[in-house]
Formats: C-alpha cells, structure tokens, sequence
C-alpha cells in the first residue's frame, strides 16, 4: 500500500520546476515529465531577471516580493541557480523619463521594492560601465538575477536526492482520475496532476482551452541576444526609459508625457532590458509580439534598435553578438488574475499564463497551489 501522496508534474519549465519544489517540500512523491529531452520553452530563452520593480501595487507587488524571498532561500540551497541580488537601475535618458522615475520613487511602497532616485553621477557610480548620456536613474534593490540556462537542471540536482523522478522525453497525451498516459503508452498513477505546459495550448491541453479563455490567456512572442563577454562588470541589470511604458508600476501621472517612442520600438514594442550573465555575456532585448501567426523570421530592425539603445547607456560598442533567439510566453490578459490556476477536473490543477513575470512569480505561485 502506498502511504505518500503522488503527485505528477507535467512541464519541465520554470512553473512545473517549482511545483516539483514545494510540493517535495510538502512531503510529496513527485513524478515530472517533460516532452523534451530538457525543457526549452520561455524558461530557459528569458533574462532571469527576479524583477519586483515595475510591479503594480497590491496583489502583484506581494506576489513578487514573496518570490523574491523564496529565490533568495533557494539560491542559498542551490548555488547553481547563480542567484544574485544585483538589483537594477532603470535609466532615463531625458527629463521627461526622469519625471516618471520621480514619481515612482515617492510612491507609498517604493521602501518595499528598496527604490532609489540617482542623479547621473550616482548612476555611474552604481554601475560604472554606464558611461553614455543620461538624466537620471531609478536603483531597484530588490531586484535579482539567476542564470536561465542553469536553474532547471540545478533545481532537478537539488530535488533527485529521494522521492523525485524526472522523466524528459515524454510528451503526456491522456490525462484519466488518478493517472496520465505519455506517447509511449506508460501510465503514471498519482493522486493529483499538475499540469504546467507553458504556452502549449494544443495536444492534451487542446480539451482544457475553455478554462484558459476565462482569463484570456494568450501567446506572445518576443526577440532576444546574447553577446560575447563584456570586459568588465555590469554591476546591476539595467532597463532603458521605453520599460516605463509596459511596466505597471509607472502607470503615473508623468507617464503621459513621454516623449514619442523610435517608430522601430513602437512597432515591435520593444523596451531594453540588458544583463550580464555569469560568463561576462549580456543577454539583451526585447520586442512583443501579440498576433498569432506569430512571424517565423526575426526581425533585424528592432535588434538594430535594442542594439543601439544598449551602446547608448554604455557609451560604447557592445561586444559581438554571438546568439539570437525567440522566446514565447502565455499570460493572462483580462481580469485581475495574474496567473490561471484552474481545476478543468477533479484532481487535475492547470497553472499558466503568469506573462513576463513568470520566472520571478513561479515559486510563490506554487506555494499558492499547495496552500
Ligand atoms: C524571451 C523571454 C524573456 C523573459 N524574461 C523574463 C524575466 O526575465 N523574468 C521573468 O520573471 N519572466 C520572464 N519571462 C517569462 C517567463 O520566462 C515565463 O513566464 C516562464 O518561463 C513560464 O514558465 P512555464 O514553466 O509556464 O513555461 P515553459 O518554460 O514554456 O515550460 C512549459 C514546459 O511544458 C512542456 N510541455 C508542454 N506540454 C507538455 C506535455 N503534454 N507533456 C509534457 N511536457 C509538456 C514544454 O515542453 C515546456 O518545457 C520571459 C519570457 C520570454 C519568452
């Protein structure tokens, strides 16, 4: 007879990771199957960016911040995640994007995401390799960095020591009470499923769509590089003054005076977030995509333009570019939800959709599932 609850976790990214996590934690046998051979949808492809500063006050904020607490913890369980509180600077480059840093520095909760208003001086003197024309910048010490490429695999070394079976390779085609079925026929018993596809809507999700439609989860698509190492050390992450535009925390009063955005940027709603990786590299974009065909090719425009936006703040040539890739999420888009959590059947809990805030949220959104 089996005394410990099963639990089978499909999706091998960030999400289905962090299920495994807390539900081990919990006591949980955990079964974890992954279609691929090692995961490689938008949890491996994104910055790693443990981002709390453009928040939108309230739900998402604390959301945020109780990830943030648990990545901390975990990275000092699991150096391999390569946590580290870096914090970053969110640069303006004219008075009109200085504007909105104001504001957002004098907001009420600005002590919880550890905001700090820099002139230029200070900015260089937080992150030296910022030598371009700039107004003024925005410290976030709250805000972390982890390596993408690593976190998977490191958290699976972390969990295999008892009570966790990682099984790549197996794409889940049927799921029944108590069990699911992946390609190779083999059945899996467990007493809950937690499903966590990321942003693949077809196959065994196909049947659950009309639940995804409730929060009006949708696919975006988005544009990124990598550089070779940069010489020296980009202290903190850094994000240009078009982030304002997206994040929800600058839904400020001086957000609508903004200059215009570069025609390229408006197009491909891009904004520049850039950080180093552990190598030296910097992983550089990014542009959003919404309508589905999403385009099959890049497009070299908006990396011309991400390009130089980033030689602008560093006053310099970036180093070459060594990779590009694409990357696509799902996220919610209408409510207040700010991720879908569903139970389409009895014993099966579906989690997607947390958008570009997934790799920050995922722990605390699986610690929301056990609660
Ligand atoms: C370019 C880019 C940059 C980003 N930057 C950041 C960032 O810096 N910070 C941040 O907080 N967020 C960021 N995000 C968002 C974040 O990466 C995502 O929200 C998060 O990774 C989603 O994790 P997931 O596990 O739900 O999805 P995924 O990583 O897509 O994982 C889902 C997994 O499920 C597997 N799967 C699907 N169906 C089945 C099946 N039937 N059987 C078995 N396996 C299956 C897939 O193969 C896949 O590996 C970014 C996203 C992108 C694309």
């Amino acid at each position: 007879m089996r005394l410990t609850q099963r639990i089978v976790v499909i999706g091998g990214g960030v999400l289905g990771t962090m299920h495994a996590v807390a539900a081990r934690r919990r006591g949980y046998e955990v079964v974890h199957l992954e279609r691929e051979g090692e995961a490689r949808g938008a949890s491996v492809r994104n910055f790693g960016l443990v981002w709390v500063s453009g928040r939108r006050a309230g739900a998402e904020l604390a959301l945020a911040l109780r990830a943030r607490e648990l990545w901390t913890e975990l990275g000092a369980a699991v150096p391999g995640l390569r946590f580290r509180p870096a914090g970053s600077l969110t640069v303006a480059a004219d008075d009109a994007e200085l504007r909105v840093l104001k504001e957002a520095a004098a907001l009420p909760d600005a002590v919880q995401r550890d905001f700090e208003l820099l002139d230029p001086g200070a900015v260089r003197a937080a992150n030296p390799a910022l030598r371009g024309e700039l107004a003024g910048g925005l410290l976030c010490r709250a805000d972390a960095i982890v390596e993408p490429r690593q976190v998977l695999p490191a958290l699976r070394g972390y969990l295999a020591r008892e009570g966790y079976e990682w099984l790549p390779g197996r794409e889940v085609t049927e799921i029944a009470p108590n069990a699911v079925r992946d390609h190779t026929g083999a059945w899996h018993q467990c007493d809950l499923v937690v499903l966590c596809p990321g942003a693949a809507f077809t196959g065994v999700v196909g049947r659950y769509r009309g639940y995804l439609a409730r929060d009006g989860v949708r696919r975006v698509r988005l544009q990124m590089m990598q550089t070779a190492p940069l010489a020296e050390r980009l202290t903190t992450a850094v994000a240009d003054g078009d982030s304002l535009r997206y994040y929800p925390a600058y839904d400020l009063p001086a957000r609508s005076l903004l200059l215009p955005q570069a025609p390229v940027a408006a197009r491909t709603r891009a904004q520049l977030l850039m950080v180093q990786r552990a190598d030296g590299g910097l992983t550089i974009g990014d542009t959003h995509e919404y309508d589905e065909p999403f385009a099959f090719d890049v497009d070299s425009d908006a990396y011309d333009h991400l390009q130089a936006r980033a030689e602008a703040l560093l006053g310099a040539a970036i180093p070459p570019v060594r990779r590009r890739w694409t990357g696509v999420y799902s996220e919610v888009s209408t409510g207040a939800a700010l991720y879908h959590r569903s139970e389409p059947e009895p014993g099966v809990v579906l989690v997607t959709g947390p958008g570009g805030r997934g790799m920050t949220c995922a722990p605390a959104i699986a610690e929301e599932t056990f609660r």
